[in-house]
């Protein structure tokens, strides 16, 4: 740890602790304004949010494709009197952000389909959520094409 970083982080109140990466089992230096108020766990999660190793940055990952999706859920579902398929939407997310699970779809009446997916946008990859009308074609006889 730089020093001059330690002296502004004491000079700010925050004290040094240890927290242990949950991933590779690294012990980092964590920074805590109160200290008492962090069990060991949160000091763990901080170490490990914290920690560069390939589990670590799984899990980072994982946890923004999580609120990406839970953006994309909202725009899409949720504002637009269509909670309840945002509602299962959100159940799933978390085993679409993880790789367990591909495409996520709901019928939500007879005319339209919710479907969240992950595709790639550049190199990044990102949650989808989209709403499908299938627009009902009537032969009625007064269509002239
Ligand atoms: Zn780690």
């Amino acid at each position: 740890m730089n020093k001059e970083i330690a002296k502004e982080m004491r000079d700010r109140g925050m004290q040094e602790c240890t927290g242990t990466c949950r991933f590779c089992g690294q012990m980092r230096v964590v920074w805590a304004k109160d200290p008492g108020g962090y069990s060991q766990e949160d000091l763990d999660r901080i170490a490990s949010s914290e920690c560069d190793c390939p589990g670590a940055e799984r899990e980072a990952k994982r946890d923004a494709l999580i609120s990406d999706g839970k953006e994309a859920i909202r725009l899409t579902l949720l504002d637009r009197h269509r909670g309840h398929a945002g509602e299962v939407m959100l159940a799933g997310l978390k085993a679409l952000a993880s790789g367990r699970l591909k495409k996520i779809s709901v019928q939500i009446d007879s005319e339209t389909t919710a479907t969240m997916f992950l595709a790639k946008v550049d190199k990044d990859v990102r949650v989808f959520v989209e709403c499908r009308t299938t627009v009902r074609e009537w032969s009625d006889g007064n269509q002239d094409e």
